[in-house]
């Protein structure tokens, strides 16, 4: 555990708010494969176009290494669509976003948890934590995730970036989750793998902003907006009260 901020405390904290790329879902393991098929589409199946492409968007295509903070690490299927269209794919901007949109949602079948989902959530659930999940993916991608894992019937909100509440880092998706539950955003952590998660939580005003390496930060690129910075999730459960006072 890494201690960031000691002013910050855990105890009020009766709410959270799970990214879920890097951050439920290992990164590299679940997202390598896709991230390469997706530049396979994007460049109309030119294997060296398709190279340039991934560069371009953060992904190294000899070692699979993802940048952090990259578009292919913290974008969203548009905006990853029109990285890749500025990056030379000769694609149509909205044909290429519907693609991309449907290999997320059949990717979401073989990703790979960071643990055993059902479990660590029932847990929080039984603390009496509210809880959700905030990603750039689509509703339906996370939701399909969620009911894989096992988890669904725990969550409390769920939101895309195709669920109305905008994008990662403006705060809608933790003002979202907060009018859902019916608590304020000080009494919410907020839990991501990329510093757009972080800053979505400070800007939503957040009462935790937690950092978990299973996704393609490092301790180093996520330590000044973290309050916390832990191996994966299971980290939270020794740091958030026994019991969720709500
Ligand atoms: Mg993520």
């Amino acid at each position: 555990m890494d201690l960031r901020s000691p002013a910050r405390s855990a105890a009020d904290i009766a709410a959270i708010l799970f990214d879920k790329d890097g951050t439920l879902i290992g990164y590299d393991a679940s997202w390598g494969p896709v991230n390469r098929e997706l530049a396979a589409i994007a460049a109309k199946g030119d294997l060296e176009l398709a190279d340039r492409l991934l560069h371009a968007c953060g992904m190294d295509p000899v070692t699979g290494h993802v940048k952090p903070d990259s578009l292919l690490a913290a974008g969203n299927t548009v905006q990853i669509a029109e990285g890749l269209l500025a990056a030379g794919s000769p694609c149509d901007l909205a044909d290429l976003t519907r693609r991309l949109d449907q290999l997320f949602t059949e990717a979401a079948g073989k990703s790979v948890a960071v643990t055993d989902l059902k479990a660590f959530f029932a847990r929080l659930k039984g603390r009496g934590y509210k809880l959700g999940i905030a990603s750039s993916d689509n509703e339906a991608s996370i939701r399909g995730i969620a009911k894989r894992f096992g988890f669904e019937e725990d969550l409390d909100f769920v939101a895309g970036y195709d669920s109305g509440h905008g994008t990662k880092p403006q705060p809608g998706m933790v003002l979202g989750f907060c009018a859902a539950i019916g608590l304020p955003p000080h009494r919410v952590a907020v839990v991501g793998d990329n510093n757009h998660d972080l800053h979505m939580g400070a800007n939503a005003g957040a009462g935790l902003r937690v950092a978990v390496l299973t996704g393609t930060g490092s301790r180093q690129s996520l330590a000044t907006d973290s309050d916390y910075c832990f191996d994966d999730i299971t980290g939270l459960e020794g740091l958030l009260p026994l019991k969720a006072r709500l």
